[in-house]
């Protein structure tokens, strides 16, 4: 019977979706949306009489699924009675807009603003001077300081679950690892989904517009991490690198996990290669992509890393695992396997192009060398490495040698945030304290974006110019924190912005006046809140 509920409510949620009708129209009538209103109640009805009220939840869920999938096409569905006033020029993805006179924007000779058609950057325009073709729609972009769309190139999105736990608090990573494990164990689907939704968010609304996840959890139960992690970063339109990760060293094994939250080889294998199959787009603007990601050497044995590498070679795809991160990560390394971290990574067909490390701390003058060599990328986490305890990032010195480095905000059990604009500005007074003046804002904004594309090979992403994807953040400086600053760029970064107020992917926004649009993020905090809850009373 429940079945035959679902199958007719998802054929009813068809009739309102008018194939076709939405890319070709500007807005959904009101008669549409009664349908979907009506559907709705009938629903409710019928699952309190047939007294089915766990149906409710579910069906709602389904039903706000479909309703942000009309977001995506830009139809403001959620808000019944505004619907006729969505802005034009987010409607047709092929319309120009020029985003005019910006209060400062990290670009060259684009004091004019820019011009955007569709995806792409078209124009940049100098100070006083209007597009030389002919343009839409005006977007007045004069409270505005215009950056690229932040990349983040690290994080566990999962861990939002386990932020501050009492237990693990004051902990170093490997004792902080072992307490939080068996938590990790009992997370659901229904959970990884909440904490996926509320991590985007919180990325989204600090300016960032590629994200990337390591999910390397996998216990029974949560076979399908990864694809309800697709669902939602395609859902809210971020553009995401999703990081199969993989454990297959358990305590048994002479690994750091327990038993319960590792997969065998072989299984880790096929799901990386259905997943590569299944997600993986390998052209220029992909807005999902699959990279392989075994967690580290101390929870993964070296046929996961061989195997994984070839994978990747394979089908071109990338490599990402943690590195170099403490020094208890030497001791174990030279312990276990006879060398460092490094050579290890060497040794198992890791040290190339298509790898990006995350930390990357502990490594010698030599070491960096070898790295630039293999042009292999570096994500600095510089608020983890901090709470953690685990040291400095070498970043001035990879990036003098030729290695490309980004910034991530890690795991959010490690930085406790998601904010990955209060990341650069750490990243900037981390750098600054090592390094003293020659560091600049200028530095920190660009291992956010321009770093970050590089290291993730993605050349279209992390610049405003012409021909690049129109991903970007838009920062306002009417808080107090602000107020007169004399360098729009430097206050972002030095002052501490952490909110943007307009965030675009590809063209289309996807935050308006600091608002996520279709997505209530009270309801998601209460969800969130009750899954967290839920897990750590386990
Ligand atoms: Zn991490």
């Amino acid at each position: 019977m429940d079945d035959t509920i679902e199958k007719s409510f998802l054929a009813s949620l068809e009739m309102t979706r008018f194939k076709g009708f939405l890319q070709d129209h500007h807005y959904i009538s009101n008669q549409y949306i009664f349908v979907a209103q009506l559907i709705n109640l009938i629903l409710k009805w019928y699952c309190s009489k047939t007294k089915k009220q766990h149906l409710v939840s579910v069906y709602f869920e389904r039903l706000e699924n479909y309703c942000r999938k009309f977001y995506a096409l830009n139809i403001k569905i959620f808000n019944w009675n505004s619907v006729n006033s969505v802005q034009k020029y987010n409607q047709k993805p092929d319309l120009k807009i020029w985003l005019k006179n910006p209060l400062s924007i990290l670009a060259e000779n684009a004091g004019g603003g820019i011009l955007l058609e569709g995806a792409r950057i078209i124009e940049l325009i100098p100070s006083g001077k209007q597009p030389s073709s002919e343009y839409d729609s005006v977007f007045d972009a004069s409270c505005h300081v215009i950056l690229p769309g932040l990349i983040n190139l690290h994080h566990h999105f999962y861990q939002t679950l386990t932020r501050v736990y009492p237990q693990a608090l004051n902990k170093e990573l490997f004792p902080w690892l072992k307490t939080l494990y068996p938590l990790w164990a009992g997370i659901t689907p229904e959970a990884l989904r909440m904490a996926t939704r509320l991590a985007l968010a919180e990325l989204l609304l600090s300016g960032c517009t590629t994200a990337s996840d390591q999910h390397y959890v996998f216990p029974a139960g949560l076979e399908n991490a990864i694809d309800l992690q697709v669902e939602e970063a395609q859902i809210l339109g971020i553009r995401m690198v999703l990081c199969r990760g993989s454990m297959d060293r358990s305590e048994k094994d002479g690994g750091l996990p327990p038993d319960s939250v590792v997969q065998t080889c072989d299984e880790i294998l096929a799901d990386s290669e259905r997943l590569i199959q299944q997600y993986h787009n390998p052209e220029e603007g992909a807005m999902t992509q699959i990279a392989l990601a075994p967690c580290s050497p101390f929870s993964v044995s070296e046929t996961v890393m061989r195997e994984s590498a070839k994978l990747a070679e394979k089908n071109n795809v990338l490599l990402h695992t943690h590195l170099a991160e403490t020094e208890d990560e030497n001791s174990f390394c030279l312990e276990t396997i006879g060398c460092r971290p490094l050579d290890y990574l060497e040794q198992v067909g890791w040290l190339n192009n298509k790898t990006w490390l995350a930390h990357g701390i502990h490594f010698t003058d030599e070491e960096i060398q070898k790295l630039a060599a293999a042009k292999t990328g570096i994500s600095h986490c510089p608020s983890s490495n901090m709470v953690l305890s685990s040291g400095v990032c070498r970043v001035m010195d990879l990036e003098k040698a030729g290695v490309h480095v980004g910034l991530g905000v890690d795991g959010s059990a490690s930085n406790d945030s998601s904010n990955l604009m209060q990341e650069v500005r750490q990243a900037f007074l981390l750098q600054r304290l090592q390094h003293g003046s020659k560091v600049t804002h200028l530095d920190a904004l660009r291992w956010a974006t321009e770093g970050g594309a590089n290291v993730l090979r993605r050349p279209e992403l992390g610049r405003i110019a012409e021909g690049m994807q129109a991903d970007l953040a838009l920062f306002k400086l009417d808080e107090l924190r602000f107020s007169g600053n004399g360098d729009p760029l430097a206050a972002l970064v030095i002052c501490g912005a952490h909110q943007a107020d307009r965030v675009m992917v590809a063209g289309k926004w996807i935050v308006e006046d600091g608002q996520i649009l279709g997505l209530d993020l009270e309801q998601l905090q209460a969800q969130h809140y009750r899954e967290a809850k839920r897990l750590q009373e386990k």
